[in-house]
């Protein structure tokens, strides 16, 4: 790139340091949050005693009993553990301890290809370790889309990453210096040994209730442990709510957060209210995958007949230059009706990108828009920008199809049409109702321009005959429909009422309303 720089220097400690200070200011930043709303924070061991009591072990020692009006559990989850395999944080580690390793591991042996075990092979990866993923099932990233894991698991091993596919690990010797890994496929067979200096036990998450009290108070709980909830996020114990990784649902930060957010909303009386089929999700690996909606698997097994949108980042101007050409944006939508049901990105800046599929004002909307179904199309000033470009791409198919026939693009190109329209009605309106008498030669030269002779005739007897009142009548009164407010603004500059008439005719200016628009996309981004 006509840069030139020495080769980095990895300093492990000053690395830990940095990520500590990150994590510091943002639990201070929370704390703040809390003194700031006034929200009381008592540190200590929760148990709920029943409705409307809980009681409380604190750090200090002491233990008190709280009585509250209602009681929402948010204790999240844990890490499920492989049995036979002892967690010591250390050379066998959990999620918890492979973020704070003090040395970069020769031979890190990864033992679960979901989106945790991943990511942090990555991180270890990058800074020098060989990394070996051994998976039960034939696939990584079970839940993405399988296309997207394949080409994604493709980019890995380019990388460097090696897998072990349909096999279990099923114990790790600790007896000597390195630690010796014992894996069986999947489907029976002969075990295998394999060292390694760092075992990362990532297999997924559990609902964490220990000690929280829930068979005591009677709190059900479903068949994998998590606390069962209405659509109102209501236990089965009157005053008790749940949200949440300790709930069904993606263990997923924002999920858990917006759940936060409706439960409190419902409890002030409020209607609050999550939407699951846009919860975006993202791994955050070198590249990044994401995804939001339905995966091509998902449809196929309920039986939705759906088609493909595709884009490469090989054929987009930006990722070349870049040379960030891995991956692919794929687009899922219903096939009678193009409504999009699943976007799913792989490649640099996809948990970015992702958001473009999944905002509140973006093509989900339509979704539940009155009447219709149909993806609106992307701002093309944003997403001509780059990369992002791939997801307009893939969306093409539909978003044409969406101008040429749907409600929401009839409407379009109808406004198109009839801006200038309405603007030529209103100045002929005008000079009508003050000026006829020098109206009549512009309309008959206008009418003189008319090639079609007959009707040349029969328009020219008109003008001279009508009156203003008549022209209204042929020229306005049809398209009142269209633009009524627009009309009201022209009726009030009629009867000199400027002031009134100006702001109608302001607050109508399409291009005013765009800008609001893209304002209150920014500012929800920035958010
Ligand atoms: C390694 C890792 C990476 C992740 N990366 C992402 C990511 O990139 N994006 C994303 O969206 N999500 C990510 N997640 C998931 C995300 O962290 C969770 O979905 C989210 O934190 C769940 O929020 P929660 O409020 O339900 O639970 P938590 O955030 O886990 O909070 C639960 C809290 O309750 C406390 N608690 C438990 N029991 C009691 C008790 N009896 N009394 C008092 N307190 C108690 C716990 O100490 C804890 O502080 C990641 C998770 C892990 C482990």
């Amino acid at each position: 790139m006509g840069v030139s720089v020495s080769a980095p220097k990895l300093d492990l400690p000053s690395m830990m340091k940095f990520k500590q200070q990150g994590i510091d200011g943002n639990v201070k930043g929370v704390e703040f949050l809390m003194k700031k709303n006034k929200i009381d924070v008592i540190s200590g061991k929760g148990k709920i005693l029943g409705t409307g009591k809980v009681e409380v072990a604190g750090n200090d020692g002491k233990t008190q009993t709280i009585e509250t009006k209602n009681i929402v559990i948010a204790t999240g989850s844990d890490i499920a553990k492989l049995k036979g395999i002892e967690i010591d944080e250390k050379r066998i580690v959990s999620s918890t301890g492979a973020l704070s390793l003090d040395k970069v591991p020769e031979k890190l042996l990864i033992v679960g290809a979901g989106v945790i075990g991943l990511e942090l092979g990555s991180v270890w990866h990058r800074l020098g370790a060989q990394v070996m993923v051994v998976e039960f099932l034939d696939r990584i990233l079970p839940g993405n889309d399988a296309e997207v894991a394949k080409q994604f698991q493709r980019i890995l091993e380019k990388q460097g990453f090696a897998f072990k596919l349909g096999a279990k690990v099923t114990a790790v010797d600790t007896s000597g210096k390195t630690l010796i890994a014992h894996i069986e496929p999947a489907a029976g067979g002969t075990a295998e040994k394999l060292e390694a200096d760092v075992v990362l036990v990532s297999i997924g998450r559990v609902p964490y209730t220990e000690g929280l009290g829930l068979k005591e108070a009677g709190v059900a709980l479903d068949n994998r442990g998590r606390v069962q909830i209405d659509t109102h996020f209501a236990t089965n114990v009157k005053g008790v709510y749940a949200i949440g990784d300790v709930v069904a649902g993606p263990m997923l930060a924002h999920k858990a957060e917006d759940e936060g957010v409706a439960v409190a909303e419902i409890l002030a009386g409020q209607a609050g209210h999550v939407n699951y089929e846009v919860i975006p999700s993202v791994v955050y690996t070198t590249p990044e995958v994401s995804a939001v909606g339905k995966t091509e698997e998902e449809l196929k097994q309920a039986g939705i007949t759906y088609t493909v949108g595709k884009f490469p980042f090989t054929a987009n101007g930006r990722s070349k230059v870049n040379q960030t050409t891995e991956g692919f944006v794929k687009v899922l939508a219903d096939a009678k009706t193009d409504r999009v049901l699943g976007v799913h990105i792989v490649g640099r800046e996809a948990g970015e990108m992702i958001h473009e599929a999944g905002r509140p004002d973006g093509i989900w909307r339509f979704r539940r828009g009155p009447g219709t179904h149909l993806p609106r199309p992307p701002d093309p000033l944003r997403s001509h920008q780059g990369s992002r470009a791939c997801s307009r791409q893939a969306l093409d198919p539909y978003v044409s199809h969406a101008i040429g026939e749907g409600r929401i693009g009839t409407t379009l190109m109808m406004r198109r049409l009839l801006q200038p329209v309405w603007v030529l009605l209103a100045v002929i309106f005008l000079i009508e109702a003050w000026l006829w008498d020098h109206l009549e030669p512009i309309v008959a030269w206008f009418v003189a321009l008319i090639p079609l002779r007959a009707f040349k005739a029969w328009l020219a007897e008109r003008v001279d005959t009508l009156s203003p009142a008549m022209t209204l009548i042929v020229f306005i009164v049809p398209v009142v429909p269209l633009f009524p407010l627009k009309l009201v603004a022209i009726w009030l500059l009629a009867h000199e009422y400027w002031m009134t008439a100006i702001i109608t005719f302001i607050l109508q200016i399409p291009g005013r309303r765009r800008r609001r628009f893209h304002l209150r996309r920014d500012t929800a981004e920035i958010a």
